[in-house]
């Protein structure tokens, strides 16, 4: 079940789903608005891909609130999305020993 919600400390970001997005005129697989608190998705893609935007803006997410300060950095949002989906999956024991549920 796609989320609805994802709590990041102490905000909560909606999400929302489209079949497209744009970004400064340009197609989009997702969008991160601080200020309104709103992940936007497109889903007209494949869900793989969905699940690691909304990885990605999720980490966009924790930048701001967690003040890391590397907001708004595309590589490091996409390989740390990447390197999650991946580590989780080649240790399929390691989400239940970290109380992930
Ligand atoms: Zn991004």
């Amino acid at each position: 079940m796609r989320p609805k919600t994802i709590k990041v400390l102490n905000a909560v970001y909606t999400i929302d789903y489209h079949d497209t997005l744009e970004l400064n005129d340009e197609p989009a697989y997702g969008i991160c608005d601080y200020d309104k608190k709103i992940i936007s998705i497109a889903t007209g893609c494949h869900e793989l891909i969905m699940r690691e935007t909304i990885l990605h803006e999720l980490i966009h997410a924790i930048d701001l609130e967690y003040h890391i300060d590397t907001a708004d950095d595309e590589h490091v949002a996409d390989c740390y999305a990447a390197a999650f989906i991946k580590t989780f999956a080649d240790n399929k024991g390691l989400a239940d020993y970290l109380g992930i549920k």
